[in-house]
């Protein structure tokens, strides 16, 4: 005997009423996706549930896989059986004896099949009782048990359970259409990222550089932070737009302490402009309030002036610790700290404006015509799709 199976709960996903049926069937594709390098793994659903069938794989390998993929409440190794009490027997003291730190347990058995002859409370005392006589040292304890023995009786066959791992939660990738992702390579931009792929949103990125003031270093940081996060989804598109004329030419014509709001605005022209081309609804950026001087509330309401896109904000309301900590527990922190220009940080003035007014920016920016540099940019943009089998794809492609 042996656990042939990983059970899979889904548990947000049965709110949503009529949309169930889409979302289920994208989080089967995602973890099918996911298991690809597995050749004999099969993902089956039955109501309410998905199945992983190992075929003989190691089922740790498959876990640490499955910990990624949205939409997965928690799932479980279990052992498949005919729906024969015997059977069902042997199986939970199977599960139980492959259980880990085990002085108390007790055994929830739920009768989904109806037909099944047991009633589940008659089972759940048949069982515990099984599983006492066969083994020392183990009492139950049906308020705090180290380890529940669940038994699904279902109509095709019984799933016996012991352990139960916690998946990432929020909903399947592609699920909430696709959004644009402002990446620096700084620390708050792919946690915003992995935010908004947990609530089932596809992403597509956008990272503006400024060569030869950021090397190639500098972009392969970005490219190695979007493939820690297609590690939540699939491919990432990332469109590398050249800012480095119509940035030197900002700071050259804004004065007081007004080329970053500039800036900002020049990036968000830009990435409406890739959002129409692309089929993209909404921006999503690693802006959090109050964090430093274009974080205000004043410079927020400036930059977005020029968009009426949506901007995601996820961790707007966040403290930097918490932000740390996430990045940390998606890996990408180690990456975001590497020591490499960005460039936002170039050319910014010491004494950026905290409180940048509209009619100001406004007024800076109609002393020179942007329009040729904005077009120049947009034309140069370069494409490279990462992937989630580590490989990068070369794609250039001029915009118009
Ligand atoms: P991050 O850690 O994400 O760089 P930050 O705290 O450094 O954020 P800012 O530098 O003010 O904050 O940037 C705010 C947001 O603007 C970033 O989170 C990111 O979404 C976007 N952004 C900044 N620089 C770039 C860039 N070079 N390319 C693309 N997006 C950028
Ligand atoms: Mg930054």
């Amino acid at each position: 005997m042996q656990f042939d199976h990983i059970l899979i709960r889904y548990g947000e996903l049965a709110l949503k009423g009529k949309n169930q049926k889409k979302f289920v069937e994208k989080l089967q594709q995602n973890i099918r996706h996911k298991l690809m390098e597995f050749p004999d793994v099969r993902v089956k659903r039955t109501q309410g549930r998905m199945f992983v069938l190992l075929n003989g794989h190691d089922p740790h390998a498959i876990i640490e896989k499955c910990k990624h993929v949205f939409g997965i409440h928690s799932f479980s190794l279990a052992i498949k059986v005919e729906n024969e009490l015997e059977e069902i027997k042997s199986a939970a003291l199977y599960a139980l004896q492959n259980a880990e730190n085990v002085n108390t347990f007790k055994v929830s058995v739920k009768r989904i099949n109806k037909g099944f002859p047991n009633r589940s409370q008659e089972l759940n005392q048949l069982l515990g009782g099984h599983l006492l006589a066969n083994t020392e040292n183990i009492t139950v304890d049906v308020h705090r048990p180290d380890v529940e023995v669940k038994v699904e009786i279902r109509q095709e066959a019984t799933y016996i359970t012991s352990s139960v791992v916690r998946g990432a939660g929020g909903l399947p990738v592609g699920t909430s259409d696709k959004t644009l992702l402002l990446l620096s390579g700084g620390i708050d931009s792919p946690v915003a990222g992995y935010l908004a792929m947990k609530r089932g949103v596809e992403i597509e990125a956008i990272h503006f550089h400024s060569p030869p003031f950021t090397n190639d270093r500098a972009k392969q940081k970005v490219f190695d932070l979007a493939e820690k996060l297609t590690s939540y989804g699939s491919k990432i598109k990332i469109h590398l737009v050249p800012f480095t004329k119509l940035q030197q030419r900002i700071f050259q014509e804004t004065p007081d302490g007004y080329g970053m709001t500039v800036m900002r605005r020049m990036m968000l022209r830009i990435s409406e402009q890739v959002c129409r081309k692309e089929g993209i609804l909404s921006l999503t950026t690693g802006e959090n309030l109050g964090q430093v001087a274009s974080q205000t509330m004043t410079s927020m309401n400036t930059i977005n002036e020029v968009t009426n896109y949506p901007i995601i904000r996820p961790l707007i309301t966040m403290d930097k610790d918490e932000i740390i900590e996430i990045s940390k527990a998606i890996d990408t922190f180690d990456i975001s700290i590497r020591p490499y220009e960005d460039c936002c940080t170039i050319f910014v003035p010491k004494a950026p404006k905290t409180k940048p007014k509209r009619d100001r920016v406004n007024y800076y920016e109609s002393t020179y015509n942007y329009d040729e540099l904005l077009k120049e940019a947009i034309e140069g943009i370069e494409v490279v799709t990462i992937t989630d089998q580590k490989k990068v794809e070369d794609a250039f492609e001029g915009l118009f």
